[in-house]
């Protein structure tokens, strides 16, 4: 199942995945086992969302594992490459959705190094694009609002400029 399929699956119940990547096209086997990951000080990637695989082995045997059960086989095979079995199902943990505030802005490079641990520390997701042989960064913050908080999503045409063109 792709993230996107996921993700809207989880909207229709209220909840949402606490951090992911730049796009949702991956699936969520294949985003787990390479490691996945989005930003943010406080959040993991996707495989320590994760609490319970079954995994089918190298023999054919198909097992479960988690924290608890078989926690070695657990620990490897979240971000496994497929190396120890092929993952069949997932367990993910959820939490219930929330909104972004987004902020984008270009900044010189320099500033973003000399600013980055207060960059880091400032703001719950934080990233920026260098655009290699010039000294011009694009940077990404990304806040959570406060539950019920109004929302101003961009309109349509603005999100087309901005984000595809
Ligand atoms: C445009 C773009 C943006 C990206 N942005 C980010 C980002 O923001 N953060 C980030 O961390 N990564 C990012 N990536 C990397 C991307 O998340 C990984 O390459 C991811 O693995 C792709 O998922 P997939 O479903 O295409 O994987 P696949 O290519 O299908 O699988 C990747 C590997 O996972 C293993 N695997 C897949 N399915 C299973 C299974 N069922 N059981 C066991 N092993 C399995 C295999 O080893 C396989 O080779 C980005 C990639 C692209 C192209």
């Amino acid at each position: 199942m792709p993230l996107h399929r996921l993700n809207r699956l989880l909207d229709d119940e209220g909840l949402g995945l606490s951090n992911l990547g730049d796009i949702d096209r991956q699936t969520v086997s294949g985003a787990i086992s390479t490691g996945t990951h989005g930003t943010g000080r406080a959040l993991g990637g996707l495989a320590t969302q994760v609490r319970q695989l079954q995994v089918v082995l190298g023999d054919g045997s198909v097992v479960t594992c988690s924290a608890t059960e078989r926690p070695e086989l657990f620990n490897n095979a979240r971000v496994g490459l497929g190396a120890l079995g092929v993952v069949t199902a997932v367990t993910l943990q959820a939490e219930p959705e929330f909104a972004l505030h987004a902020q984008e802005r270009p900044m010189r490079l320099p500033l973003v190094l000399a600013e980055l641990d207060e960059l880091v520390a400032g703001n719950d997701h934080f990233e920026f694009f260098w655009f290699p042989h010039t000294d011009q960064t694009l940077t990404k913050c990304n806040n959570r609002l406060p539950g019920g908080a109004p929302t101003v999503p961009l309109a349509r045409r603005r999100a087309f400029i901005q984000d595809e063109l």
